[in-house]
């Protein structure tokens, strides 16, 4: 398979891996671009290997406040730290691309010398000018090897009109020439999830390197940072794989030794048409994102999802080992990782699903972890507690938590009374007798061993039977009183957490503003 070919030529050359992810900072860092740091990442571990993070920010123009430290901090939570990067540095800085302006400088002069890129002049208007007339004719506007002769270039001017142009400051972009006249038309390209691709050169376009503003396009400074990182493997997201033939054609251009490429399937919608969106999350109130980023943006962390429950759906999102195994640790990953492992097709973001992991997650929590996370739900809400309550709680609760938000949604009713009483249940059990026989119950409770659960319970059933009482016209009322909803744990181990006093507190409380 073309996959294990790159393990193979890889042992062989004994070449160390590095690998980079390259985010741009142009807004929160979407699942789909978490999943490829999760998937390089992996892959740098598993053979020991560098990953790298680097800032891809020469658009000026799509700048976002704030979206940098965003990266950073998904990564951190997701515990994908990077080994070399703008805030742990190393020995290929610097490692954001602003910062390396005069590199992508220096190395077009080389392309421009050997005739390899052009300047161009043609102004948006012109162009777009061109364009519709193209258009016009049914065809597609393409500026390359077929047109460019005439074109307003430094390949169909003469040498003093060029001069003359940059002379006076005319405004011109560097062009790739892809393509020329009397070359061989064909060009193979490897991908090591997409196998061997076959190109025609001759329906390129000669894409620009350098913008009117001096600066790089992502073209340029991606491929000449990946050579001078010494990035072994670029593992990046599908919406690439049509830049790789002009990739593949720059490193040729340089003379350099394209690294081996890897480009990953796309996060589909839950439909599973399309790509998987912010909006999707924002019309489904669903996150996509690992962090919060504004109001409309929630996300993972936030929703109350465990980062090594996410690392886990994320990885199998595109990936698998080719068996059954569903449940991976991030060490078990990096150790099952492959770049064969990778599929061709989509995976669909199945939000119940990954909910479904969370909870398996949740429920392999140590009580003591859970114990830790309660503690500060009560700091923030300045509420004290002794440990043994704390422990007594997080047994009855934990087999309910599915999200860490559900923590205090669970805990709440044994801190503070119910502040209101559900309407439905209120009509369904509390009957006209019922707040006689809660009083009653109410005394009982008060001269009861609160010893345990089970004592209660054998207590409260005895006294029933004794008297007459169906336990159905007790249990109801008892837990609508404790409660103010027909939900949460078994009605005595709650009784036995809150104490005698505050069940009889409650009891009275619920008789006085319960009206039937
Ligand atoms: N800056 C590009 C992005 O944000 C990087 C693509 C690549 O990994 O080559 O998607």
């Amino acid at each position: 398979m073309s996959g294990s070919l790159g393990v193979v030529s890889l042992q062989k050359a004994n070449m160390s891996v590095r690998v980079r992810f390259a985010p741009s900072p142009t807004g929160p860092l979407h699942i789909g671009g978490v999943r490829t740091a999760l998937y390089n990442f992996l892959f740098a571990k598993k053979n020991q290997g560098d990953f790298v993070l680097r800032i891809e920010d020469t658009d000026q123009k799509r700048f976002v406040e704030g979206a940098e430290s965003y990266i950073y901090d998904a990564l951190a939570w997701m515990g994908l730290s990077p080994t070399e990067g703008p805030l742990q540095g190393g020995a290929y800085g610097p490692y954001k691309q602003s910062e390396r302006k005069r590199l992508y400088i220096s190395h077009i002069k080389k392309l421009v010398a050997e005739g390899r890129v052009y300047m161009a002049f043609d102004t948006n208007e012109e162009l777009a000018e061109l364009r519709k007339e193209v258009e016009a004719k049914g065809e597609v506007f393409i500026y390359n090897w077929k047109n460019r002769l005439g074109l307003k270039n430094s390949l169909s001017l003469t040498a003093d009109e060029v001069e003359h142009l940059l002379g006076n400051n005319t405004p011109h972009v560097y062009r790739f020439m892809a393509h020329a006249e009397g070359e061989t038309t064909a060009l193979l390209c490897e991908d090591q999830v997409r196998g061997k691709i076959h190109i025609d050169k001759s329906l390129l376009d000669d894409k620009v390197l350098v913008k009117q503003d001096g600066m790089p396009t992502y073209h340029l400074a991606n491929v000449i940072d990946d050579h001078l990182m010494n990035i072994s493997h670029v593992i990046r997201g599908e919406e690439w794989l049509p830049s790789l033939a002009l990739h593949q054609l720059i490193y040729d251009a340089f003379g350099w030794k394209a690294p081996i490429f890897a480009h990953v399937p796309l996060i589909l919608k839950t439909t599973g048409k399309g790509k998987l969106s912010k909006r999707d999350g924002e019309a489904f109130g669903f996150p996509v994102f690992p962090l919060t980023w504004d109001e409309k943006t929630i996300g993972f962390k936030e929703s109350g999802y465990l980062p090594e429950a996410l690392v886990n759906y994320l990885a199998l999102l595109g990936w698998n080992d080719g068996g059954e195994k569903e449940f991976f640790s991030l060490n078990e990953l990096i150790d099952a990782f492959s770049l064969t492992g990778i599929t061709k097709s989509g995976g669909r973001f199945d939000p119940e699903r990954c909910t479904w992991f969370n909870q398996q997650y949740m429920a392999q929590l140590p009580a003591a972890t859970i114990v830790a996370h309660l503690k500060n739900e009560l700091l923030a809400r300045d509420i004290n507690a002794d440990n043994q309550k704390l422990s007594a709680i997080v047994q009855l609760i934990h087999p309910r938590l599915v999200l860490l938000t559900d923590l205090w949604k669970e805990a709440s009713l044994f801190f503070e009374r119910p502040q209101t009483f559900e309407e439905n249940a209120v009509n369904k059990h509390w009957k006209e007798e019922t707040p006689k026989l809660m009083l009653r119950l109410a005394e009982l409770l008060k001269l009861s061993s609160f010893d345990t659960a089970e004592a209660i319970a054998t207590e409260v059933k005895g006294w029933a039977a004794n008297n007459e009482i169906r336990m159905g016209a007790l249990m109801a009322p008892l837990r609508l009183a404790l409660v103010g909803e027909m939900k949460g744990p078994d009605v005595f181990a709650i009784c036995h957490v809150i104490g005698a006093a505050a069940c009889v507190a409650r009891i009275n409380l619920a008789v006085t503003e319960i009206s039937v």
